[in-house]
C-alpha cells in the first residue's frame, strides 16, 4: 500500500516545490497574517493535511494537486488535526481521509456550529470571560454557519478512518488539539509534525470545551515521546523544515516549561483568568492592547496553564459567585 520506492519526483510548478526525491510541498497561503501559509505535503499516494477551510482555496489546492498528475479521488488525506487551516479539502471533496477519532465532533464546527454554542457559553461563565470579549468566537461560527449555507456541495458524510498506513507510523501527539496526530516514516527517518513543531514559531494551547483538562500537559508529554524517535528531518504543517529535531524539541519543551512560571508568577492573590492574563507578557503587547481574536487565544492559553498548575498541585481553584478563581497552593 505504501512504497517509497515507486515514488516519482514531479517537475516544480507554481506554489509547489520538490523538497526531496519522493515528496513535494504545496503552500496553501492563508488569510492571516501569521501563520502565512499551510504546507501540504504529497507523497506517491498520501497527502499530509488538507488545507484552508474555504471553498476557494480547497479548490485551489484541489487544481494544484491534479496539476501535478494526481487524481484527488486515488490520494489518501492524512489530516493532523480539524483547525480550518489543514482541513479544507476533506469538507469539499469526496476524499478518503485518515485523522484520530477525537477530532471528529469537531466537524460539527463547520457543519453544525450552533452544537458548540451551549458549552461555550458556559464555559465563558464558568471562568468569568465577558461574552463581549469572545465576540469574535462568536464571528467564527457565523462563519462556519455561512460555509455550511454557501455549500450546497459541502459534505455530510466524512470518509474518515483512523489506520496507519503501511510504512507510517502514526503518532497521537494531544495538546494543540485532543486528536493530533504526527505522522513518522522509519524508513526515511522524518516526521510530518503538524502544528506540534514548527521552525520558528511556539504553538498555541488552550483550554476550550471539549480539548480535555491539561492540554499543556498533553503537549508536554507528546514533544517527549517524540525524544525516543530517530528523526534527520522534521515537515512541519506551517514554517520550514527542521534539522535540528531534537534540538528544536527541546527548545519547545523549555518555553512551554517557562510558560508555565510566567503564569505561575502572574497569579497575585486570588485572581480569575483574566486577572492572571493582564499579568503575564503577549507577544502582540500587553493584554489589553491585544486584537479580538488574540485577546480569545491568550485567555484560552492563559487557562491551559492554569489548568496545568492546579493538576501538579502548585495552584488551587476556588469558586467565588459562580466563577472560577485561582491561587497559589
Ligand atoms: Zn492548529
Amino acid at each position: 500500500m505504501f512504497g517509497l520506492e515507486i515514488f516519482k519526483p514531479v517537475s516544480i510548478v507554481f506554489s509547489s516545490v520538490p523538497i526531496t526525491d519522493f515528496m513535494e510541498r504545496i503552500k496553501v497561503h492563508l488569510p492571516f497574517k501569521s501563520p502565512e501559509y499551510s504546507n501540504v505535503y504529497i507523497m506517491g499516494e498520501f497527502v499530509i493535511d488538507g488545507g484552508f477551510i474555504s471553498k476557494e482555496k480547497a479548490g485551489e489546492l484541489a487544481g494544484e494537486i491534479e496539476r501535478l498528475g494526481y487524481r484527488i479521488d486515488s490520494l489518501t488525506f492524512i489530516i493532523t488535526h480539524h483547525h480550518i487551516d489543514h482541513i479544507g479539502i476533506l469538507l469539499w471533496y469526496d476524499i478518503r481521509a485518515i485523522m484520530h477519532p477525537s477530532e471528529n465532533e469537531f466537524l460539527l464546527f463547520y457543519t453544525n456550529p450552533q452544537h458548540f454554542v451551549k458549552p461555550y457559553l458556559e464555559w465563558s461563565s464558568r471562568y468569568g470571560i465577558d461574552l463581549e470579549m469572545l465576540r469574535p468566537l462568536a464571528e467564527f461560527f457565523r462563519s462556519g454557519s455561512r460555509v455550511k449555507g454557501e455549500a450546497n456541495s459541502l459534505k455530510k458524510d466524512f470518509r474518515i478512518e483512523y489506520e496507519t498506513p503501511e510504512g507510517m507510523e502514526i503518532i497521537h501527539t494531544p495538546g494543540h488539539s485532543p486528536g493530533h496526530i504526527c505522522i513518522y516514516i522509519p524508513k526515511e527517518k522524518i516526521l510530518f509534525s503538524g502544528d506540534l513543531v514548527l521552525s520558528v514559531t511556539t504553538t498555541h494551547i488552550g483550554y476550550y470545551p471539549g480539548y480535555g483538562q491539561d492540554p499543556v500537559g498533553d503537549q508536554i508529554e507528546s514533544l517527549r515521546k517524540l525524544l525516543s524517535y530517530e528523526i534527520d528531518e522534521i515537515y512541519p504543517a506551517h514554517e520550514d523544515t527542521i534539522k535540528n529535531a531534537e534540538q528544536r524539541i527541546h527548545e519547545l519543551i523549555e518555553h512551554y516549561e517557562n510558560r508555565l512560571e510566567e503564569v505561575y508568577s502572574g497569579i497575585d492573590g486570588i485572581c480569575n483568568v483574566i486577572d492572571v492574563a493582564k499579568n503575564i507578557s503577549w507577544s502582540a503587547g500587553s493584554f489589553e492592547k491585544l486584537d479580538g481574536w488574540n485577546r480569545v487565544l491568550a485567555i484560552s492559553e492563559t487557562l491551559a496553564f492554569l489548568k496545568r498548575l492546579v493538576k501538579i498541585g502548585r495552584v488551587g481553584e476556588k469558586e467565588i459567585e459562580g466563577v472560577v478563581h485561582f491561587t497559589r497552593s
